[in-house]
């Protein structure tokens, strides 16, 4: 891992490069006291540094620049923002960051404990699943991409959903990954927007669907009725196709409908789009669930929400790791998930990473439960593995 810290204090530059050299063992530490000198560190080391520590309040140009510069010569690494501005200022640079399309990891707040620092980047896989250091180092291409597609080296990962009440796995979301033989595991943050932009994701989701189904198939046999949640573009909901491909598909391999979800990002219902509406009307009309991902991210609004065929919310992570960290952001949580029941939707928590996360939300009227602190993304093979120790745990 390469870090570039950006502070105008040579105690804080020096302390966090104690902590990410000694601690974490990264294999380098840049270090830059102003914007300037950080965009030149940065030029000549283009495509290697996979964090950057930012400070807000600096000399001349400040880190709210720097950020936008940051996504100007789109940077792909991560960014931690270390500040002592208030809580209020901090939430909209986070925001904006987000705007930018930047990865942000998180926020340390000053005076910095290592701890700090060392859960933030410890949580970094949690984020896309991928370490920094894992992460692809070139983009990919797409005639490379449609060799993966041709080849077979697009894989199904599974991320167990557990009951809230009793801990039992209800189900697993689908993951995609690349298991490219010239590189690392590739994530879907690397290749889902270049796919949309080629035309390749309905192939990509059609293939993941069928081997989706398939998996559902020999776990059915096995006496399981597992859950299954499968990831749609938000660009396929025009796309008449994809329903009927589903349909053909779920009687294909035997699957029930009211076992499967689709899961749509909140994003996407921004717009009256009559076409998705008729996309989404077909798919529950078979009794097919539709869980709105990343909730709360979006700009829906309760009198939006009731007008869809939605039965489900997938609480975006965000909202679990703002509630542990700051008394504040409780209630926000708290009502997000009140409104949901409200409305009858089932509650889906996404993002419940450690022992403190679990015991906060375990009381907090959701339905089931996803995170590293119960599981990653596995494959078949380590989730039968995974499977076998946590029925012991439970049992
Ligand atoms: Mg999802």
């Amino acid at each position: 891992m390469r870090c570039l810290i950006l502070d105008d204090s040579k105690a804080i530059t020096g302390l966090l490069e104690a902590i990410i050299m000694e601690e974490l063992g990264a294999e380098q530490a840049l270090v830059a006291n102003n914007v300037a000198d950080a965009l030149v560190l940065l030029e000549k080391n283009p495509l290697s540094i996979d964090v950057v520590f930012c400070d807000l309040n600096l000399p001349d140009v400040d880190g709210v620049a720097f950020l936008r510069m940051l996504s100007e010569r789109e940077y792909q690494g991560y960014i931690v923002i270390v500040s002592s501005v208030s809580h209020r200022v901090l939430k909209s640079v986070e925001h904006l960051a987000r705007n930018h399309h930047l990865k942000l990891l998180g926020t340390i707040i000053k005076p910095i404990s290592p701890q700090s620092v060392i859960q933030l980047l410890q949580s970094a896989g949690s984020h896309s699943g991928a370490k920094p250091q894992a992460r692809a180092k070139e983009k990919l291409t797409v005639p490379e991409l449609i060799d993966a597609l041709e080849e077979g080296y697009f894989e199904c990962y599974y991320q167990p959903q557990v009951c809230a009440m009793t801990r039992n796995v209800v189900g697993f979301e689908a993951l995609a990954r690349l298991q490219h033989p010239k590189r690392n595991l590739v994530f879907p943050d690397d290749f889902i927007s270049l796919m949309e932009q080629h035309n390749l994701i309905l192939r990509l989701t059609k293939d993941q669907i069928v081997s989706v189904f398939k998996q559902w198939n020999i776990w059915h046999q096995q006496g399981h009725y597992y859950r299954i949640a499968i990831n749609i573009s938000a660009l396929l909901l025009n796309d008449l196709e994809l329903p009927e491909f589903i349909l053909t598909q779920i009687k294909k391999y035997d699957v029930k409908p009211k076992l499967l979800t689709l899961e749509i990002t909140e994003s996407c219902l921004n717009e009256d789009r009559t076409r998705a509406l008729e996309v989404l009307s077909r798919l529950s009309m078979y009794g097919i669930n539709l869980s709105i991902d990343d909730f709360g991210t979006g700009y829906s609004s309760i009198e939006r929400l009731q007008s869809l065929p939605f039965n489900e919310v997938k609480i975006d992570r965000s909202f679990v790791q703002n509630a542990a960290s700051s008394e504040s952001e409780r209630p926000v949580l708290d009502s997000m998930i009140g409104m949901a029941n409200r409305l009858g939707l089932r509650v889906v928590l996404e993002g419940v990473e450690t022992l403190a996360h679990w015991q906060m939300v375990c009381h907090s009227g959701c339905d089931s439960f996803q995170g590293y602190f119960i599981a990653k993304p596995m494959d078949v093979d380590k989730l039968e593995e995974w499977l076998a120790d946590w029925n012991k745990m439970t049992d």
